[in-house]
């Protein structure tokens, strides 16, 4: 059992050689911190699973140990797991109001906000949690209340960075305040623990205000309806196009239920006081066409978005030939596929895209290496530990940071267990670590028997066969069903062929049921080979009569 010493551990529990599902734990005399406890979404690879979240095995043989749960920021792959997995943990959450929030949503609609304790903090204040003293540091992102988590250990300080970015003018939110990052850096960084994402970038994220006028560009030159496709919780994003929306007349309609719920988690706590009235989709619908712009989430392909809807017709928002909907939004990587089809969709109704590619209609919430840089010279760490991105990001950021002066850089990845302080940096051991999937209402092992069960079944087909044998072998006609093989047109002569084989297989019945079983499944999967190549699922079903 692992249990910090006189020391200050770190173990990435997912998010570190992924993007997506973002745990990190740090340790010391004896207790743990977890930062985030995020979710990713769905994967080809898990068949029927929309949601997939970090197996918490190891956190959760120590949570008598664990003071809490701090959250950087509200987005999915920082917060998503905690409806599922906080109750069980049983500690307190830690966040700022707007975070608190969107958390609060979740766990209402999750049925246990009564169970988890969800604390609002004070960051003009230190959160002191044993022996972490934890302070919340506002930097930009695609959401309100980023906060970076300068957190002080008896072992010296870590820089959580969180998701973030620099912008001067974030419309939303208070930029990040140089002068405060330095004074950080002159206290003596020991680890800089580092968003990776777009490592890659030569050119800084750029400016949320800049975003504006080439959205207006866009829907002044307009002809028909447009509309704007961004994510929900890019509050800042929203309180741009309702200005847009005033500034070229036209009417706001908002088209998701996620569009609606942040609206008013971000008017509850003090945001989008300005954000005009909108009109339903309906009342949209009859206004003259240049007279209405539609907010709509949807932008990553998700089929049961509003914007899916609207591009295939299941909304009551239509959009005709000339028309223009906006991706103010960057494709994720994984999306392209989804994104595609809906594109094609609303290309063969002749309606106009906009595209990053075609007008300045997004920035990035992420660092580019400008960014990166600045922060750097800004906390002046001893060591830098890239997380939030996948292994090409994180020995990119490393190498990056040794080009930029930071003296050690340190790549880990899920479940290695870090040692940070005292002495050099170290890896000294492994924690267990997995994914859990959400299928239906329950929680399954990512890779247990069930959802191996699910590939193969969605691989190979499924038969089923039923058979009643009595004392003189057996009774009546074996019972064949297919799921999934094989070709339509072959379906009668196959079941015809299979029956036969195994009536054969049935002639002297073995004594021994399991032999008889196992005869029965190969004689059946035999048929299915021969007339398709592939290997299904046999389930025999064997009746003592
Ligand atoms: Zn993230
Ligand atoms: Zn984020």
């Amino acid at each position: 059992m692992t249990t910090p010493k006189n020391e200050l551990l770190f173990v990435a529990l997912g998010g570190s050689g992924e993007i997506g599902m973002n745990v990190n734990l740090y340790g010391c005399q004896g207790k743990w911190l977890m930062v985030d406890c995020g979710i990713t979404f769905a994967d080809p690879a898990y068949p029927g699973i929309e949601l997939i979240l970090p197996d918490l095995q190891f956190i959760e043989e120590r949570a008598d140990d664990l003071l809490g749960i701090v959250l950087t920021h509200g987005h999915e792959d920082h917060i998503g797991a905690l409806p599922y997995l906080a109750e069980d943990l049983g500690v307190p959450l830690y966040a700022t109001a707007f975070t608190a929030g969107l958390i609060r949503g979740k766990l209402e609609e999750e049925g246990n906000a009564k169970r988890v304790k969800l604390n609002v903090v004070d960051t003009t204040k230190t959160l002191q949690l044993g022996p972490f003293g934890v302070d919340f540091i506002p930097l930009s992102h695609s959401i309100p209340e980023m906060s970076g988590l300068s957190i002080a250990t008896p072992y010296g300080r870590v820089f959580h960075t969180g998701d973030w970015k620099l912008d001067a003018s974030p419309v939303i939110g208070k930029p990040a305040a140089p002068e405060q990052l330095s004074a950080i850096g002159d206290g003596g960084v020991l680890a800089l623990v580092c968003d990776s994402t777009n490592v890659f970038n030569n050119d800084p994220s750029g400016s949320e205000a800049d975003v504006r006028a080439g959205i207006t560009e866009v829907v002044a030159k307009a002809k028909g309806r447009v509309l704007v496709t961004t994510f929900a919780s890019n509050a800042a994003r929203l309180h741009t196009l309702g200005e847009v929306a005033k500034q070229t007349g036209r009417a706001l309609c908002v088209a998701g239920r996620s569009l609606d719920r942040i609206l008013k988690v971000a008017k509850a706590t003090g945001y989008l006081k300005d954000f005009p009235a909108t009109v339903d989709p309906e009342a949209a619908m009859r206004l003259p066409r240049d007279k209405v712009m539609i907010v709509a989430t949807g932008g990553q392909g998700e089929d049961r978005a509003a914007l899916s809807r609207v591009a295939f017709g299941s909304h009551p928002i239509k959009l005709d030939a000339g028309d223009t909907v906006v991706f103010s939004s960057k494709q994720i990587p994984g999306n392209e596929v989804a994104i595609g089809r809906i594109q094609n969709q609303l290309a063969a109704k002749g309606i106009v895209m906009i595209t990053d590619r075609q007008a300045h209609v997004h920035v990035s919430g992420h660092p580019g290496r400008p960014e990166l840089a600045q922060m750097y010279k800004w906390l002046r760490p001893e060591i830098l530990m890239p997380v939030h991105g996948e292994m090409r990001h994180l020995m990119e950021q490393a190498r990056f940071a040794l080009s930029e002066g930071v003296p050690q850089a340190l790549v880990q990845s899920n479940g290695e267990i870090v040692r940070l302080a005292p002495g050099n940096p170290q890896k000294i051991g492994h924690a267990p670590i997995g994914r859990l999937v959400l299928d239906g209402d329950v929680l399954l092992p990512g890779d247990g028997g069930t959802i191996n069960e699910r590939r193969k079944l969605s691989i190979n087909g499924q038969m089923s066969v039923a058979v009643a044998i009595g004392g003189r072998g057996l009774i009546g006609t074996p019972q064949v069903r297919y799921n999934g093989l094989p070709v339509e047109e072959d379906r009668v002569p196959f079941l015809e062929e299979t029956v036969d084989a195994v009536i054969a297989a049935t002639k002297q019945p073995p004594k021994d049921r399991e032999k008889l079983r196992e005869a029965i499944r190969l004689a059946t999967r035999k048929v299915a080979t021969r007339w398709t190549g592939k290997k299904p699922i046999v389930d025999v079903l064997l009746i003592e009569a």
